[in-house]
């Protein structure tokens, strides 16, 4: 298949209109959005749900998030209620995720066979055209091949993309690079199944309580049966083996610099300087877990352009602010740790 590619800033009105019919027909569209770019297709479809597992390479057990214009436009397939809408007001347009109950307009294929549908609503203007073009809700997982990095940018769709899907819409950069936050519902607020930009306290002064799955922080407990399925997927990797270290930074650098083998390092922006042997890669300040993710993607995908044979990390806290980089780097890392700490 021939993959059409344009580049949004030097675009016309006509090709988001072109985007639409594709998604209408059946066919697929990547698309940027605030998050990661997502992989598009029209969520009423069972055929194009295949398709995008097919392009994918994705276990058809793995839901899609069906992603809206405005958050009213769930009612068509889902069941809402006080709190959504609750949710909807603080967070929405944005990058939260709610679990709702489907109705029977969305085919169990785009669920992953659960009674349930994920439900977003995009701030990224391109994403936003594109929802509102298609006339339709657009069931999209991230537009990467199953397993690699989430693309945060044009050029990763490109190369994991090209050739399979109809066509790639290239916004730039994302601007949080890490997916949005998923949630389920509770009687007395939520739990997050999935972190991401939206966090806790936030979630905490709208909905009352905010629970934490197990699996966010401990991928052994996605198990067979996990709340979220994507949670209990190899994610995220390099094809060089990925290690994380936990310890302080002269203790990180020690540990490199004595380090014999060819090895890159995710070293944060203020300590690039410290190492003598390694390849090292600007991970973002140390400060800042949104500098952090934003970049987090991009450079996982930039270790498989360097010749090495280990990458290191720091393993990030498990704070609030935090938890989404956890999350991911974690499951990149196939939760291998390594604890200097005496
Ligand atoms: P991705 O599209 O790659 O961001 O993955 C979407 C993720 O959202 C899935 O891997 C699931 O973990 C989660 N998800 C989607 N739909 C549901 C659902 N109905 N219940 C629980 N989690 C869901
Ligand atoms: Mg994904």
């Amino acid at each position: 298949m021939k993959t059409e590619y344009y580049l949004l800033s030097e675009c016309e009105d006509n090709v988001f209109e072109r985007a639409g019919q594709i998604i209408r027909e059946g066919g697929l569209v990547a698309f940027p959005t605030e998050t990661v770019y997502g992989l598009g297709g029209d969520a009423y479809d069972p055929t194009a749900a295949e398709r995008i597992f097919a392009a994918k390479g994705r276990p058809s057990d793995n839901p899609l998030i069906v992603h809206v214009a405005r958050p009213s436009d769930a009612e068509s397939f889902a069941v809402t209620n006080d709190t959504y809408y609750k949710l909807a007001e603080h967070f929405m347009p944005g990058p939260l995720t709610v679990i709702l109950e489907k109705k029977d307009n969305i085919p169990k294929s785009v669920t992953g066979g659960l009674d349930t549908v994920a439900v977003r609503c995009p701030s990224n203007v391109y994403a936003r055209r594109l929802i509102e073009a298609a006339g339709v809700p657009i069931a999209a997982p991230s537009a990467n091949i199953s397993g690699k990095p989430s693309p945060t940018n044009g050029r990763h769709v490109y190369e994991d993309m090209e050739g399979k899907i109809a066509m790639i819409l290239d916004g730039g950069d994302c601007a949080i690079g890490v997916e949005s936050t998923v949630i389920r519902l509770e009687e007395d607020g939520c739990t997050i199944l999935r972190p991401g930009e939206v966090i806790a306290r936030e979630l905490a002064r709208v909905v009352g309580n905010v629970y934490v799955a197990e699996a966010v922080t401990d991928p052994a407990a996605a198990g067979e049966n996990p709340q979220s399925p994507g949670m209990k997927y190899r994610h995220y990797a390099p094809k060089a083996k990925l290690v994380l270290v936990d310890g302080t930074d002269e203790e990180f650098a020690g540990f490199i610099n004595e380090y014999s083998g060819r090895c890159a390092v995710l070293s944060y922006s203020e300590n690039l300087g410290d190492y003598k042997n390694a390849l090292v890669l600007d991970a973002g300040s140390r400060e800042s877990a949104h500098e952090q993710m934003k970049k987090l993607f991009s450079v996982l995908r930039s270790c498989d352009e360097i010749d090495c044979e280990i990458i290191f990390a720091h393993l990030p806290p498990k704070t609030d602010d935090f938890l989404a980089l956890y999350n991911r780097i974690i499951r990149a890392a196939g939760s291998e740790v390594i604890y200097l700490a005496k």
